[in-house]
Parts: structure tokens; sequence; C-alpha cells
């Protein structure tokens, strides 16, 4: 029998319902604050890390000072439902974990010289070699391990 159909969403720019959102946040046992919900669904539409700055800038406009919007993008890197996407230039950038923001949670990441942006690469995979792991000493193989992929170069807008 199919599913039936899903209620129609709220705003068409949406991926993550509030309610979903409530849900994941249920489950971590956080409270479910507007500045919360905002910042998830945020970062569920832009498809792309956001610095705390680039928050700001599209949720701090008038109800919630950057302080607020800091501690919630922390309290949800905390609890594994963001996580730190980049660190490029020493900016870190926040996505959430997984769907709805991409089918794959670890893909790499590409960030302009040009205007500073950091796009996501779901589609991109980034094989890592077992043995040329194994053949990097002790320290270098963990720190191989830990590390993000980050592609450098100039985006399709700064290119053309
Ligand atoms: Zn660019
Ligand atoms: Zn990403």
């Amino acid at each position: 029998m199919p599913p039936p159909a899903a209620p129609a969403a709220p705003s068409p720019r949406a991926p993550l319902s509030a309610a979903d959102a409530k849900e994941l946040l249920k489950v971590a046992a956080l409270r479910a604050t507007a500045p919360r919900l905002a910042v998830m669904q945020l970062l569920a539409e832009e498809r792309r890390p956001l610095s705390h700055t680039e928050v700001v800038q599209r949720l701090g406009s008038g109800e919630w000072d950057q302080a607020t919007l800091y501690r919630n993008l922390v309290k949800l890197t905390e609890v594994g439902l963001a996580r730190v996407a980049s660190e490029a230039a020493g900016v870190k950038r926040y996505e959430l974990r997984g769907a709805p923001h991409s089918p794959r949670q670890l893909h790499p990441h590409f960030v302009c010289n040009g205007c500073g942006g950091v796009s996501c690469l779901p589609e991109v995979t980034v094989a890592q070699d077992p043995t040329a792991l194994l053949a990097l000493g002790a320290g270098w193989r963990e720190a191989a391990l830990a590390a993000s992929v980050h592609f450098v170069g100039r985006c399709p807008a700064c290119a053309g």
C-alpha cells in the first residue's frame, strides 16, 4: 500500500519542516526554542555550510542577538545535529548532519578563492586508500582520518 500523501508544506522553500526540526530536537533532548528551530531550518534551506556571521546576517535582524544565535549553533553541534563542515580561512561553518541536508553525511567542500564562499559537493566521493593511510606514521594516520576534504578554486559564479 502506498504511503498517504504528505500534507502540503507551509513554505515551499522549507526542506526541514518545523515539526521535523522539533522531532530532531526532542530526540536530542533539547528544547525547541524559536531561535533553535530557525537556525536548523536555515541550515537545511541553504544546503551549504554557514558561518556564524552568515547566520546572523539572515536571522539576526530583529528578534535574536548574535550571542543567542552563536550559542544555538554550538549547542546543535554539541548534540550532533549539526557539525562544523569547514574551518577554511579560520572561519567555522556549520551544516546539518545527514538528511535532509545531504544524502551523504560526509562530503567534500569547495572553498572559493574569489568570494570566500564554501559549498557542499555531496555528489563527489573521495575514497580513502587504507593502505596509503597505514603507510602514514602514527599521529599523521589519525590526523588524516579526522581531516576533512576541501577543494580550493573559483566557484562557477566567480569563474564566469
Ligand atoms: Zn566564488
Ligand atoms: Zn556540506
